[in-house]
């Protein structure tokens, strides 16, 4: 089993790993790792894997029956090889901004208006959201940005720590999704903003609200009241 460095520390930028095993010459399994595969809305990590001088392209990370597998770009890789990680911070480091954003926005959301999350997708220069709403104008949503515009300005931390499952789940809104199922397992992640949003979630954010920046509404869609739909953008 891989250890998700990423999921205690967010910021870790680089680590040595040794290679558990290879296929097809570049899917590789590492014994820790700093990428985060993709999953929960969140896009994978990129960057690059290096052996002695040579340097491998991390093009995809994935996880498959709950392994993590980073594919590279061309063969060499061989298991028992000590290699170092570095990540694509910069890359990185929006999709944290946008995920934090993105779970601000969908908690004063869905406190305000009881609006339920249909869909959610952090891309690389947008967030995406779908969700459930009865009565819907763009007013309604400039005042929700507004609201977290103003938040993200102040110093509010966020962190992240597991519960065990039951005791998580007596908290309301920790799962926003319409239709989650809490997963089978006997601890859940949660990533709180202090006193202001706690959510079960296994992705990576910044440890403060400062550090969001603004966000700013780049389009709205409306594919009926179960899927209205927005995007916005850092900034
Ligand atoms: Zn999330």
């Amino acid at each position: 089993m891989t250890n998700a460095l990423y999921l205690q520390d967010s910021y870790l930028k680089e680590c040595n790993a040794t290679v558990v095993s290879v296929k097809e010459g570049k899917y590789v399994v590492l014994d820790q790792t700093i990428f985060y595969p993709r999953g929960g809305g969140q896009p994978w990590d990129t960057g690059t894997v290096i052996k002695e001088d040579e340097t491998y392209n991390v093009v995809y990370v994935g996880k498959f029956s709950g392994v993590i597998s980073h594919e590279v770009d061309h063969a060499g890789l061989r298991k028992e090889d000590t290699v170092r990680c570095v990540l694509n911070w910069e890359r990185r480091y929006k999709l944290m901004r946008s995920h934090t954003a993105a779970h601000m926005f969908a908690s004063l959301l869905c406190k305000g208006t009881g609006a339920l999350i249909t869909g959610n997708q952090l891309e690389e220069d947008k967030v995406r959201f779908d969700f459930s709403l009865e009565k819907y104008d763009r007013e309604i949503l400039d005042t929700y940005i507004h609201e977290s515009n103003a938040l993200f300005k102040k110093n509010i931390p966020v962190k992240w720590y597991e519960l065990p499952k039951e005791e998580a789940l007596k908290i309301p809104g920790i799962v926003k999704m319409a239709k989650a199922l809490p997963p089978d397992i006997p601890k859940l992640r949660i990533v709180e903003i202090v006193g202001l949003d706690k959510q079960a979630d296994g992705g990576t954010h910044v440890k403060n609200l400062k550090e969001v920046g603004q966000i700013e509404l780049l389009k709205t869609q409306n594919k009926g009241k179960n899927n209205r739909r927005v995007y916005f953008q850092i900034v």
